[in-house]
């Protein structure tokens, strides 16, 4: 007997062979599933298809637990954060809106080992990797919150706190959940999973048919080793030879974010330097202007070399898009998310 085990974390097939294995009939999992994840109903009594019998015993074998959002702050420009909290740890999740779609920026770590050197969350060594049920529960919290709204998820980026390819069992099953066509049936193509190159998991993600995107944020080895030290152990070359993997695999383009630092990775040999890098793989440019956090070392090129360096990519005929800094006001914009706060305020005045 497992004893009581949570409902969130088991994909549609897993949770077939568990009740099974409980003795109980495989298409209740479906059910359950229909309940959960389309109906949005987690109390056991309001399953009224289910008998009595069936759901006394569910209490006994299956959990609903999620994780509590102790903090919802809404952004001026719409984006949404909630600070949950599970078993002891806090860690963040955005709702970000552009046009007609709202994307869901989901954490898969609380903390980060990978240590680069411009990011927040970098900062706190990892705590915890997050259990599927905790990164399916980010989804599942964020969707209920708009219940009342016209609005709802489109799509999902794991671009929040931690390396989703250093937790990357409960990533991809947490995306087997959210996909299954009885949960909320969201398409794969509309997940991109973010990585900061561990190139060993990176066939992961194109074996689960989700978009590849890679933070690759320098122009050569001397840079990279340097701002991302996960560098050094799969260098540019391995790194850059999994995403032209990707590409024919998928027949898909990678999407490659590169964070703009001053003086660092924002001048113009830089922009000649990727251009070389990247000729001959299929992929769009991300820019990211850095955002400042307390005791970083980097700062923010101003927007005339932002621009310029977004204008020379475009003229070696590179789809290049400088990242709109979202939720700046509530410390949701790229890099700032964290557990810790060190006494900021919660809101900063833009
Ligand atoms: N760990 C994964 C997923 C996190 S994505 C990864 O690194 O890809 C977070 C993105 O924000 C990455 O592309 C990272 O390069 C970028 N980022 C981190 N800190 C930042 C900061 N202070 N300002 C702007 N972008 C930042
Ligand atoms: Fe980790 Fe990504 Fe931050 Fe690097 S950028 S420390 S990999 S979360």
């Amino acid at each position: 007997m497992l004893g009581i085990q949570n409902f969130f974390s088991y994909p549609l097939e897993d949770l077939k062979q568990y009740l099974v294995g409980l003795g109980k009939e495989k298409f209740r999992a479906q059910q359950l599933y229909k309940w959960v994840y389309e109906k949005r109903v987690q109390d056991i009594d309001s399953m009224t298809n289910l008998s009595k019998n069936f759901r006394e015993d569910l209490k006994q074998i299956l959990s609903f637990d999620l994780p509590k959002p102790k903090q919802v702050l809404d952004s001026v420009d719409g984006t949404r954060k909630f600070l949950f909290e599970s078993e002891g740890l806090t860690f963040e999740t955005v709702l970000i809106p552009a046009n007609d779609r709202l994307t869901i920026c989901l954490s898969s770590e609380v903390g980060c080992n990978m240590a680069c050197r411009f990011c927040y969350t970098g900062k706190q060594k990892l705590r915890r990797r997050l259990s599927t049920a905790e990164i399916v529960g980010q989804f599942v919290v964020a969707s209920d919150s708009l219940k009342n709204e016209s609005r709802r998820i489109t799509n999902i980026v794991f671009m929040g706190m931690g390396e989703p390819l250093d937790n990357s069992d409960n990533v991809f099953n947490a995306i087997d959940i959210i996909t299954n066509e009885f949960g909320y049936n969201l398409s794969r193509r509309k997940i991109t999973v973010s990585t900061s190159g561990l190139v060993p998991q990176m066939p992961r993600i194109w074996e689960s048919r989700v978009r590849l995107a890679v933070s690759l944020n320098a122009s050569n080895d001397e840079i990279r080793d340097y701002v991302m030290p996960i560098n050094k152990r799969y260098p540019l070359k391995d790194l850059l030879a999994a995403c032209k993997e990707y590409t024919q695999q998928t027949k898909d383009r990678v999407t490659f974010e590169y964070v703009l630092l001053k003086g660092v990775t924002d001048r113009n040999e830089d922009a000649v330097r990727l251009n070389q890098l990247l000729k001959h793989i299929p992929c769009k440019i991300n820019l990211i202007p850095f955002n400042e956090h307390p005791g970083t070392e980097f700062h923010r090129p101003s927007d005339e070399s932002i621009e310029r360096f977004h204008q020379k990519m475009m003229s070696y005929g590179y789809q290049t898009i400088v990242r709109k800094t979202m939720g700046r006001d509530i410390y949701a914009a790229c890099g700032q998310l964290t557990s810790v706060y060190e006494g900021r305020p919660e809101r900063m005045s833009l």
